[in-house]
């Protein structure tokens, strides 16, 4: 259980330092050693990328998406035009790769993105962090089919799996399913509507009228 503070990114009281820079719940980073360990033990390194992201560092993403100084990507990585879309348009978009503020599950401690570092740094191509580097001939394929046996076997899965009108697939992102699945329930619109608007979101006013929607299709799924 978490107080709404910790649930919405607000507070990170609820969270140890599992490696420099990430901060996991302590159940969760305990089964992540573990898991790291077998997998290193495969030949296979899973490295944290990132763990506790802060509503306000959710909110800076969200609002330089919006205000496009961030690229609103498409399907197929492509930059949109966001003189092009209507407001309700450009939530949608958005909200295919970035989560709204406060319904991250990067907030809860139970969630991280994990890559291989080791193949990444040996790749000469930059690293995007999109699907196809965890697909065949990706420098993440052998970390990524590593995952899909064993990850199960620790307690996490793969939340985002690219369900229409969802979120994107994400293949480098685990979830602690004991940890996550009970705060789930806990976002409802009536506990964060009043946080989003107090504070200087980006699209506000458009948001707080899909808020319901938002959270039915992007955390209740
Ligand atoms: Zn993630």
């Amino acid at each position: 259980m978490l107080t709404f503070e910790q649930l919405s990114g607000q507070q990170d009281s609820h969270l140890i330092e599992a490696e420099a820079g990430h901060k996991l719940q302590k159940a969760v980073a305990t089964a992540f050693s573990a898991m790291r360990e077998a997998a290193a033990s495969d030949g296979v390194g899973v490295d944290l990328l990132s763990c506790f992201r802060s509503f306000e560092r959710q909110m800076r993403i969200w609002n330089e998406k919006w205000h496009g100084l961030r690229p609103i990507l498409d399907d197929r990585h492509q930059p949109l035009d966001p003189q092009l879309l209507s407001d309700k348009e450009k939530l949608f978009a958005i909200l295919r790769f970035s989560a709204l503020p406060g319904t991250s599950r990067h907030h809860w401690g139970s969630d991280f993105d994990v890559f291989d570092a080791k193949a990444v740094h040996a790749c000469d191509q930059p690293f995007q962090l999109i699907s196809e580097e965890y697909q065949p001939h990706g420098p993440c394929f052998e970390l990524s089919t590593w995952l899909s046996h064993h990850a199960d076997a620790f307690g996490f899965y793969r939340p985002y799996t690219g369900a229409a009108g969802s979120v994107a697939p994400e293949p480098w992102h685990l979830s602690h399913r004991a940890t996550a699945e009970p705060l789930i329930a806990q976002m409802t619109s009536e506990r964060l509507g009043p946080l989003l608007e107090k504070t200087d979101l980006a699209g506000k006013d458009t948001v707080l009228l899909h808020l319901d929607e938002i959270i039915r299709r992007y955390v209740r799924f």
